[in-house]
Order: C-alpha cells, then sequence, then structure tokens
C-alpha cells in the first residue's frame, strides 16, 4: 500500500520548532499523516520521544537531521534520513556544530546589545531550553520585547544573511555533510532548493550535478515555500541527475506560525510513495559500503 501522506520536515524543541517531539506526532496523527521525519538542526536528540509516542499513534516515524553546508549566495542545507543517531563519528560531529553555534551565538547577542537592543545571551539560551540555540530564538526574544511585531521583521532587519546582528558560524562543507549523513547509514537530501539564491535553473543543474558527484541523493522539490513552478523545475533536476524527489513543510510552530505541519502553506501534499523511493535507496546504499566510506563498511 503507497497511499497516504507524509511530512518529511519538521523541526521539535530540540533544536528551534515549538512542538515537542511528542506532540509533534500527536499533530500529525491528527492531520491524518502517515509518515513523519522529524528533522532538527545538529540534533537527534528527540528521536527517542518520538519514537515512543509514534508507536503509541500508530504512525511511521522517520530519523532525520539537517545541516548547514558552506554556500553562498544563499544558504545550503543537507537533510538527512534514516540515519542511526547512535553513530559514533555523527555524533562527533554534531558536537563540534554544537560548540560553532556556543561560539557564534554569544556574539550575536553581543551585536544586538550594540545595536541598542535590551537583550542578553541568558534570556535567549532559557527560551530556548537546553537545546541547539538558532537565530530564531533571538527572534522570539526581539518580538516578546516588543522590538518587532514578529519573528520574520526580526530575520529581515536584524538576522539575516548580511544584517546588521548577523554572524557567521563554522559550517560543514557540502561534499562532508552529505558524507556525514551517508557515515551514519542515512539518505543525503538538499533542502529547499529555492534558498540557495542561485539565479537560473541551469545554475541550480550544474550545482545539483556537483553535488550529486559527492554522492547526493534527492532534492526537496516539493517544499512549502516553493511555488508550483519551483517544484515541478526541481524534480525536472532532480529526475535529470537520477535522485529522489523528497518533500516536507519545514515547520517551526511558533517560530515560522505560516507554515503547518503536512499541509505547508495549504496546498502541500506529500505522498509517501517519496518515502518509499527513499527507503529503497538507503537498502541500496548499504549494500554498497564501498562508496560509503570505511567506517560504515568496518563498526
Ligand atoms: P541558525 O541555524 O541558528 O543559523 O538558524 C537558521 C534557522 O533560522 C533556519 O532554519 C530558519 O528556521 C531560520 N531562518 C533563517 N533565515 C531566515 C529568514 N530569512 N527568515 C526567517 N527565518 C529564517
Ligand atoms: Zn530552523
Ligand atoms: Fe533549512
Ligand atoms: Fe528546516
Amino acid at each position: 500500500m503507497s497511499d497516504g501522506v507524509i511530512d518529511l520536515h519538521a523541526h521539535t524543541t530540540h533544536s528551534d520548532g515549538s512542538a515537542s517531539p511528542k506532540e509533534l506526532i500527536a499533530k500529525a496523527s491528527s492531520k491524518g499523516a502517515r509518515s513523519i521525519a522529524i528533522t532538527d538542526h545538529d540534533t537527534v536528540d528527540g528521536f527517542a520521544e518520538a519514537r515512543a509516542a509514534a508507536d503509541g499513534f500508530g504512525i511511521e516515524f522517520i530519523p532525520g537531521i539537517e545541516i548547514s553546508a558552506d554556500f553562498s549566495p544563499g544558504t545550503m542545507h543537507i537533510l538527512g534520513y534514516l540515519i542511526d543517531g547512535e553513530s559514533p563519528a555523527l555524533k562527533e560531529q554534531l558536537a563540534m556544530l554544537k560548540n560553532a553555534r556556543e561560539k557564534r551565538n554569544p556574539e550575536i547577542a553581543r551585536r544586538l546589545e550594540r545595536l541598542g537592543f535590551d537583550i542578553n545571551y541568558e534570556e535567549v539560551a532559557q527560551l530556548a531550553g537546553n537545546n541547539v540555540i538558532g537565530r530564531p530564538h533571538f527572534a522570539s526574544v526581539l518580538v516578546n520585547k516588543g522590538y518587532v511585531r514578529n519573528i520574520q521583521e526580526a530575520f529581515d532587519r536584524l538576522l539575516k544573511k548580511g544584517a546588521p546582528a548577523y554572524v557567521e558560524k563554522a559550517r560543514l562543507s557540502p561534499r562532508d555533510a552529505i558524507e556525514l549523513i551517508h557515515g551514519a547509514g542515512g539518505v543525503a537530501v538538499l533542502a529547499h532548493p529555492y534558498q540557495l539564491k542561485l539565479s537560473s535553473y541551469e545554475a541550480a543543474d550544474e550545482l545539483v550535478a556537483e553535488l550529486a558527484a559527492f554522492g547526493l541523493d534527492g532534492i526537496e522539490a516539493i517544499y512549502s515555500r516553493h511555488s508550483p513552478v519551483q517544484r515541478s523545475r526541481y524534480s525536472e533536476i532532480a529526475l535529470r541527475h537520477e535522485l529522489l524527489i523528497t518533500g516536507g513543510s519545514d515547520y517551526h510552530g511558533s517560530y515560522k506560525p505560516d507554515i503547518d505541519l503536512v499541509t505547508g502553506l495549504g496546498d502541500l501534499e506529500v505522498p509517501y510513495a517519496l518515502l518509499e523511493a527513499l527507503k529503497t535507496r538507503a537498502i541500496a546504499g548499504e549494500m554498497k559500503p564501498g562508496e560509503k566510506g570505511i567506517e560504515s563498511a568496518g563498526a
């Protein structure tokens, strides 16, 4: 049976989402989803709670992650699916990425202070809880203090790339991000390609060719903020390079209030068949350990 809708991109309180893993699973179930992936930034800490909740709700949980890669002019995020959250190599790299955030985040707070905002890092950390702290948490504190009307305004005026309080953080290269995911037994997918801010689909096609040579497995063509034209053009690019097509909402709860789980901006519909193809590719990858690095072949 390959019927049903799914959502392969969602964040929880373990990164910059506002719903706990359990709340997210409950919501996915109430929205009629058959499967749901959690793709928190740089952490797998939501998996255990999500697994237990998914069992209770009779819904399929897909372990995922979202990793930021080095790229300009825009943003490159690589999604990893069906990863082993216990992989030592993965854990080690995630600790390194957390470190890079802990270096960057206080600097964002200092910039905001210098710009005249009464804000300190402790209150941002407190809002985020003991989790991966990201820019949406800074945005939320700015909203709560009445400096901006909403999260989007905080990004547009202060936090987005190139804005006055933006601070770079150390990232993995695209190739290292893909290899990290493969090393943990997962499938690597280019997230929301419109955020790369490339000048044309031809440029996107060339980039995808490069990433495919590093082992990229798929493209998130079906994305809440992609127009129908973007969805079909990025799907064509995926097919041309024999890559998977995936889809998801990028639900963040109150941190991205216009995006709903499963349905995105209202017109999102990700078919279960895409997940079947993903699983097939994951199995095919396991049978070719030579292409996935020594670590996955060994231990
Ligand atoms: P960080 O990983 O801490 O740099 O934060 C990245 C997250 O901030 C993304 O996953 C989005 O949730 C959010 N974000 C980044 N850029 C924007 C933007 N221009 N507008 C709104 N949210 C954004
Ligand atoms: Zn996010
Ligand atoms: Fe992203
Ligand atoms: Fe995301």
